[in-house]
């Protein structure tokens, strides 16, 4: 029995109009596991109408209300965790134990701004009179439309759902087509936690109408996306006309540096890790590897040691570290960026190819691939691969690292190895990026801002960043 998935909207589970359904293949076998509702325009207005209708309760209920039942979707998030992890591995090809990660993640975010939405604070501020009195007072923009991506589709969801519904705004939620099951099941957890009606609502569909009306509607006063940088200048775009504000977290091309006095043991682990986790479908994956020509030799050594030994396979296996890609289309264009490279003379040090043997055969597996010789004409070091392709390229002195690391319209994460804190300093506040990792190889922190600089995007997520852009200013000002 294939699994139904359904859209949520005015408290109510509903097929699309048209009965049309797609059917969701796991990218490590090609097996069908779900059949999901596709809805259209026609729905998303649906949603974007119900959840205005909700907006006047839910934007007056007290933040204790709304922290109670945002807490309880996150115990129930909790008390599921085996099932949606199942799940999310089935339809995203990615290791149980990044599921497991992902979906617990999910649900700290949701405590998290459970809690931060108590502290809404106003501000009073002193007037030229003493008859006057002006103070501001922080309140929710009104429907907020979440979009994401395939890559994390539980976890950035949450990003959006959490600090949107603590600020008091209702939701409407459309996650990527091709992987909703695990995020239908996160909003089912906010439904079974007794949020009222219209509050969360989840369409489904494709982005180019369903994704279109939500942005295009004047209901929704604020968008919230992550995906694409096409994508995102779309949207921006669509979003002028009416104003509407936006967060756009979009592609990333993020650059590792290791300095030649690094601790090369860590420096290996950490860019191996943050290469080829997700098969390097991550925006703040690790895409191009800049090595102090001193350690050059012996820093590509280990790193292809390392890759070499990590486990490859069917995701629901405990034990193994990657798991398939998300799709034939991500496989090609890792294909694509390696044969662009290699005709413009680098060379394939590990990989460059799907792994041999029958257990591969039917799904989107491909060997993490380690490439030397190469440069800045090269798509891999231009481009977004979203692939598991590590680049390396050797650097004479600190400035030039810096500038080949700034040589780039993205600026999402950022990354540095070195013992010495001066150089530590020096190269991080240089980096070109909204996240920059010393000694390590993850920006994301959940009370920290997560966010690109140039073509990665636009606002912040996460800690009070995150819940500022659910919010308005309103000053009021009183004559006594
Ligand atoms: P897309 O931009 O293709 O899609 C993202 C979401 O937008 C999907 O739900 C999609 O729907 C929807 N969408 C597509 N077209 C429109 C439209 N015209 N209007 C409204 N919504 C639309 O990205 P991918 O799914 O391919 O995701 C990969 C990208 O996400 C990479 O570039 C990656 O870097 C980026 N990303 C960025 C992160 C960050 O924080 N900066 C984090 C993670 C990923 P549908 O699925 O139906 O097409």
């Amino acid at each position: 029995m294939l699994k139904r998935v359904q859209m949520l909207i005015g408290g109510m589970w509903m097929e699309g109009f048209s009965g049309e359904r797609a059917l969701i293949h796991n990218p490590a076998t090609g097996e069908p596991v779900a059949e999901v509702s596709i809805g259209g325009r026609e729905e998303a207005r649906m949603a974007l109408e119900a959840a205005q209708r909700a907006f006047p309760e839910w934007a007056s209920t007290s933040a204790e209300t709304r922290a109670a039942l945002l807490h309880q979707a996150a115990a129930l998030m909790r008390e599921r965790v085996e099932e949606l992890s199942r799940w999310l591995t089935l339809e995203q090809g990615k290791p149980i134990r990044d599921s497991r990660k992902e979906i617990l993640m999910a649900a700290e975010v949701f405590d998290y701004y459970a809690e931060e939405g108590k502290r809404i604070f106003g501000e009073w501020i002193p007037t030229g009179s003493q008859h006057i009195r002006s103070w501001v007072i922080r309140q929710p923009i009104g429907v907020a439309a979440v979009i994401a991506p395939w890559n994390y589709p539980v976890e950035l969801l949450a990003w959006k759902i959490a600090p949107a519904l603590a600020a008091g705004c209702t939701v409407v939620a459309k996650p990527a087509s091709a992987a909703p099951i695990a995020a239908s099941e996160m909003i089912r957890a906010l439904h079974d936690a007794g949020l009222p009606p219209g509050t969360i609502n989840l369409v489904l569909g494709p982005g180019r109408t369903v994704g279109a009306e939500l942005v295009e509607n004047p209901i929704s006063r604020k968008i919230a996306f992550t995906g694409e940088t096409e994508t995102g200048r779309w949207i921006m775009e669509k979003a002028a006309h009416h104003i509407k504000r936006v967060s756009l977290e979009l592609g990333g091309q993020s650059p590792m540096i290791v300095c030649r006095d690094a601790d090369l043991e860590k420096a290996v682990a950490a860019a191996v890790r943050r290469a080829f986790s997700n098969m390097g479908q991550i925006c703040i994956s690790v895409n191009r590897i800049y090595v102090a020509e001193e350690i050059a030799e012996v820093f590509i050594k280990k790193f292809v040691e390392r890759t070499r030994s990590l486990r490859i396979g069917n995701g629901l296996d405990p034990d193994v570290e990657l798991g398939p890609m998300f799709s034939e289309e991500v496989r090609q264009k890792t294909r694509d960026h390696i044969a662009d490279a290699v005709s413009k003379g680098a060379r394939v040090l590990y990989g460059g190819h799907e792994p041999d043997g029958e257990e591969f055969a039917r799904g989107y597996f491909f060997l993490p691939t380690v490439l030397v010789d190469v440069d800045h004409s090269m798509r891999v070091m231009r481009e977004e691969t979203f692939g598991p392709v590590a680049p390396i390229m050797r650097f004479r002195t600190i400035d030039e690292a810096i500038a080949l690391a700034n040589d780039s319209p993205y600026g999402l994460a950022a990354y540095v190895f070195t013992r010495d804190l001066t150089t530590a300093f020096h190269v991080a506040e240089r980096l070109e990026a909204g996240g920059v990792g010393v000694n390590i190889n993850d920006v994301t922190e959940l009370q920290a801002p997560f966010g690109g600089w140039k073509e990665s995007g636009l606002g912040r997520e996460l800690g009070r960043w995150g819940l500022e852009s659910y919010l308005e200013l309103k000053h009021i000002r009183l004559a006594l």
